[in-house]
């Protein structure tokens, strides 16, 4: 029979807008030692906005919405936006394909087109200049996405998802208990790194294609019992291969399917709580 304590620990979790699945996730977050985030949506609010464009941007927002208006990255909401704003009307472009990971891109007027981050420029040349400016960018936290058309990069975007409120808290709350903490994102290692100090993560993994997450996850499972929190839909095998998955209740179906815990108010200090909670239940239950 379940016992009482489970029971009960879990109704009371719930009414707090923690929902854990089983008593198995409860004894696995009882016995962390690492945390791992997604960036995006997860630490940050997953509201970015386009803050800078460098070249003219008429040409740059009409190109780049031209090609985000098919895909439905957060990014590409965010230049829409923008584009809109500047009552663009974007040209039509044909054989839209989306690259996991670096971008999307498409065939216009006879000429390969592209929006992304610098894996898709390859053999493009960015002046030393634009070079500076696009690391000054990223160090602010901005995520920077190239704008190309044949031959040349028309310009590019700064597009910047701030941390929520509390999830310097958050983390700094799961550090005290003893807990390392590890950023596990696709984007850039400068806007990643940023973005960590800003909040206190312990380490950043960035770069990492949407497939390799949960291999990152299997790995730091070799020393030690690993959580993960995230939202995507790139979130949901990592948040099953961990220890103790988390997803945020603002979360793709496929990542709250995906969760043991969920985490119905979105609040990052929730994960904390949530560690609370298991430990009493578990000792209750012993
Ligand atoms: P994450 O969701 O962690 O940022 P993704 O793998 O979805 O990771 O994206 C990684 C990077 O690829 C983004 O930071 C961006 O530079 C680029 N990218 C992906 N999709 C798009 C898109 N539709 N438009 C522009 N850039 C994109
Ligand atoms: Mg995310």
């Amino acid at each position: 029979a379940t016992p009482t304590a489970l029971m009960v620990g879990t109704g009371l979790s719930a009414k707090m807008g923690i929902l854990i699945k089983n008593g198995e996730v409860l004894e696995a977050a009882n016995d962390l030692q690492t945390v791992v985030f997604d960036k995006t949506g997860t630490i940050t609010v997953g509201k970015p906005v386009v803050t800078d464009i460098i070249g003219d941007p008429q040409d740059v927002l009409s190109m780049a919405a031209s090609l985000e208006e098919s895909s439905e990255h957060p990014l590409a909401s965010a230049i829409m936006v923008r584009a809109s704003e500047n009552k663009i009307i974007p040209p039509k472009i044909t054989e839209f394909r989306a690259i996991e990971g670096k971008g999307v891109e498409a065939m216009f007027d006879g000429k390969r087109v592209f929006v992304g981050n610098d894996k898709l420029l390859g053999d493009y040349q960015i002046g030393a200049e634009m070079a500076v400016k696009v690391q000054q960018l990223q160090d602010e936290a901005k995520t920077v996405v190239f704008v190309g058309r044949g031959d040349e990069v028309v310009g590019l975007m700064a597009i910047q998802d701030e941390p929520k409120a509390t999830s310097k808290a958050a983390i700094s709350a799961l550090k005290a208990r003893g807990l390392k903490t590890i950023m596990l994102t696709g984007d850039n290692e400068r806007v990643a790194q940023s973005i960590a100090n800003q909040v206190g993560i312990d380490e950043v993994v960035a770069d990492v294609l949407p497939g390799d997450k949960a291999a990152h996850i299997r790995e730091l499972q070799k020393t030690s019992k690993v959580a993960f929190v995230g939202d995507g839909i790139n979130d949901a095998p990592a948040l099953t291969t961990a220890d103790v998955g988390i997803s945020m209740g603002s979360g793709t179906d496929i990542a709250i399917e995906s969760g043991g815990i969920i985490l119905v108010k979105n609040d990052l200090r929730d994960v904390n709580r949530a560690l609370i909670l298991s430990h009493k239940i578990v000792n209750r239950i012993k």
